[in-house]
């Protein structure tokens, strides 16, 4: 049994809580036979502001870099609102981002059946919804250059965004989503703007040459990203994974987050290019969320994206797809029993504490794994 090596980065706000829960269930599969987690801790955002001056410091960068997997809380809030922009707390999120460099970022959209009839949509819509979104991050025309604004001769002001894609970066994405799908409902949605954007027209090309050398037996559609929003929208469990470009993929990820209910539920994942001797995927998992200071230090978060997150860790970083299926199966059976914290009680329903939704969360998996 090989021991897995995770840093973990709690932040600021309401991450140093929920990293506990999710801390809680480590713990418990780390008393199982046939696991075996090393973790250790470090700052990171604000705190390690306050600590060192800097977002994150070189020490805790090279635990990252060592580490199989990095799970982050959160970070931010208005104590830090006037620090200097280099040094501000998402300097640190950015730099894990930059440093592994993380350009698949997965985020699955699941509905809980209990949850169901609280989501803006109609339940028979969404219930047992379980798609993936994933989003390039690191090119597109939030990095292509040229970008900036000039002033022109007549005095007026122009504003230019490159969107930029080598064949290489849209070959890398598209082996994630067909991988993902093997493991999953083995089918892809590729969406872009080929009828307008010639970027659009190199990833249709670059997506559909891997599928036909390298992934035949997965199902892949095309659809253009307008017509794609309308259809999440619509029926959204027509998809399984949907692959798209950072600027398609952030607008469409957060329409599929809204599908399910409240942020407190969301987990997500970044992942890099495997390690050509070894395999292994630099990769970072973290909660959708923000670090809430207004409910920060309550008690009153609900930790299930950042545990959800800790499933998706298993998952896709150690191929420990059992384990995965209990945690998230876990949550389920809890949300089922009708213990919820405020954010996703219905009126009248009672809520729990975030410590005692981490308690509800491992005594369910215990029950599960008999
Ligand atoms: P937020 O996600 O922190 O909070 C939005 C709302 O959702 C708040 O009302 C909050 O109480 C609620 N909420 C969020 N997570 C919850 C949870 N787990 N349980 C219960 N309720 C939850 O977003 P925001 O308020 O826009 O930002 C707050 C701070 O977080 C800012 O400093 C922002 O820059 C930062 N932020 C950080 C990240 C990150 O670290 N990845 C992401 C988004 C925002």
């Amino acid at each position: 049994m090989s021991t897995h090596k995770i840093l973990m980065l709690p932040g600021d706000g309401i991450g140093p809580e929920v990293m506990a829960e999710t801390g809680r269930v480590i713990d418990w599969l780390n008393g199982q036979t046939g696991h075996s987690f090393e973790t250790e801790s470090d700052l990171v955002g604000g705190s390690a502001y306050d600590a060192h001056g800097e977002a994150i410091s070189e020490s805790a960068m090279d635990k990252a870099m060592a580490a199989d997997a990095v799970l982050f809380g959160a970070v931010g809030g208005p104590k830090w609102d006037a620090v200097p922009y280099e040094k501000r707390p998402e300097a640190g999120l950015l730099r894990l981002r930059k440093d592994l460099d993380l350009f698949a970022n997965l985020r699955p959209a699941i509905c809980y059946p209990a949850l169901a009839s609280s989501s803006s949509l109609r339940p028979e819509v969404i219930e047992g919804l379980d798609i993936l979104i994933l989003r390039e991050l690191t090119g597109g025309v939030y990095f292509g250059e040229p970008k900036e604004i000039v002033t022109l001769e007549n005095g007026e002001k122009r504003a230019v965004d490159t969107q930029l894609y080598t064949t290489h970066e849209i070959e890398r994405i598209a082996r994630v989503a067909f991988e993902i799908a093997r493991t999953r409902g083995n089918r892809v949605t590729s969406m872009e703007k080929r009828n307008v954007m010639r970027s659009g027209v190199l990833w249709h090309e670059v997506v559909s040459a891997v599928h036909k050398s390298e992934y035949s037996d997965v199902k892949l559609d095309h659809m253009l990203a307008d017509a794609g929003g309308m259809q999440l929208v619509r029926w959204p469990k027509q998809f399984d994974v949907i692959v798209t470009d950072n600027l398609f993929g952030d607008m469409l990820s957060d329409v599929a987050a809204m599908l399910t209910g409240s942020l407190g539920m969301l987990p997500s994942a970044s992942l890099g290019a495997p390690d050509e001797a070894t395999g292994k995927r630099k990769a970072m998992y973290e909660p959708v969320h923000g670090s809430a200071p207004d409910i920060a230090g309550q008690g009153k978060a609900n930790p299930i994206a950042m545990i959800a997150s800790l499933a998706m860790c298993l998952r896709y970083s150690f191929g420990q797809g059992e384990a995965a299926d209990l945690v998230e199966g876990a949550i389920a059976d809890v949300l089922a029993d009708g213990i919820v914290t405020a954010d996703i009680a219905a009126k009248g329903q009672n809520a729990v504490s975030t410590g005692e939704m981490g308690q509800a969360i491992v005594k369910a998996m215990g029950k599960r794994a008999g």
